[in-house]
């Protein structure tokens, strides 16, 4: 598996500094390059920068992580050219196609089911049967889509826990040396985060209030807020899972990692960016498997070794409709 460049925090190699290039036709040429290769770029969008990676990647997906250090996985906005791109990777019923119509390109994000053989790493949407997918209308996001012809996964391009970018500066303070580059498309127009509705079936739900005004739709806001990581509907595996397991019980299909082997392994070398580049997908493995339960090694480390944890320990918890005192 070839990882491109390494990020410091991941007990790897330094990167190398990180380039700012105005927005041109020689960056965009150079962020499609680095793309390809499985690298993040940041880019400027309408709405605030994004650090965007080749969604068809786990592994490209996977740096998003280290680079940002996000504690957690949460499923990722998917940005494509245009309507028709989108209809290749997402079902659209007709709310959702009336919507796009009517927002696209623009800061609008639809939530819809994610379709078969759409060729997205499941990283992306953090395991989940739906996509978040949207045609941004910034002439540089715009070119480097059309110049690397691959779906973008982009979140914000700051560290975790900072606030969003805005400028190519503020990129750099956040991510400098983390990065290869930035695209410097001036300050971004709208400086907060897309608008985010929900059309996977039922009513349409606004997810979160953004730029664009859909009150006048019959759109229903779901109660309390849904915190990124927190969405009720991120995906678990339906089997129990049990952690920190160094062999298989009975009954138990073992997801291994470094040297814990199991049926499956996340990496045998316990590489943490190719363990979270699978995570999603063995879980599904093993989930249709024919034993009726899942354990799986222990992940030390930091970084992203700790956003497995976290993630792990989400999909461990007792479902609270099934379970809701279990304090074992
Ligand atoms: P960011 O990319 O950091 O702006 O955040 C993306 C937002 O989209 C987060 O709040 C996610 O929880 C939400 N999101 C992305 N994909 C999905 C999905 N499949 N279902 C529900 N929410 C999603
Ligand atoms: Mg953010």
């Amino acid at each position: 598996m070839r990882l491109g460049f390494s990020y410091s925090g991941e007990g790897m190699a330094l990167p190398p500094d990180t380039r700012v290039m105005p927005f041109d036709a020689e960056a965009i040429a150079e962020a499609s390059r680095l793309i390809l290769a499985g690298q993040p770029v940041a880019m400027p969008t309408e709405t605030v920068y994004g650090l965007a990676a080749d969604a068809t990647s786990a592994v490209a997906v996977a740096h998003i992580y280290t680079a940002k250090g996000r504690p957690s996985f949460n499923p990722l906005i998917v940005h494509v050219p245009d309507f028709g791109a989108a209809e290749r990777i997402g079902n659209f019923d007709e709310r959702a196609r009336a919507l796009a119509i009517e927002h696209w390109p623009g800061p609008l994000t639809l939530v819809v089911p994610l379709r078969d053989g759409a060729g997205i790493a499941s990283l992306v949407t953090a395991g989940l049967a739906t996509v978040a997918l949207r045609v941004p209308a910034h002439p540089a996001m715009q070119a480097l889509l059309k110049a690397c012809a691959r779906p973008l996964a982009a979140p914000s391009a700051n560290a975790s826990g900072l606030i969003s970018p805005t400028r190519a500066s503020h990129v750099l303070a956040s991510l400098g040396g983390r990065i290869p580059l930035v695209v410097d498309g001036g300050a971004t127009q709208r400086g907060i985060e897309s608008t985010i509705v929900a059309a996977t079936g039922g009513p349409l739900r606004l997810l979160r209030r953004g730029p664009i005004e859909i009150n006048d739709l019959a759109i229903e806001q779901p109660a309390g807020i849904e915190a990124p990581g927190q969405l009720a509907s991120h995906y678990a595996p339906s089997k129990p899972l049990r952690l920190d397991a160094t062999e298989a019980r009975d009954g138990e299909t073992l997801i291994g990692y470094g040297p814990v082997a199991g049926d499956l392994s996340l990496s045998g070398t316990g590489d943490p960016v190719e363990a979270a580049a699978k995570l999603f997908d063995l879980l599904h493995r093993a989930d249709a498997m024919p034993k009726p339960k899942i354990a799986i090694a222990p992940i030390l480390g930091n970084g992203i070794a700790a956003a497995i944890r976290d993630r792990l320990k989400r999909a461990a918890a007792p479902r609270p409709s099934t379970a809701p005192d279990s304090s074992s």
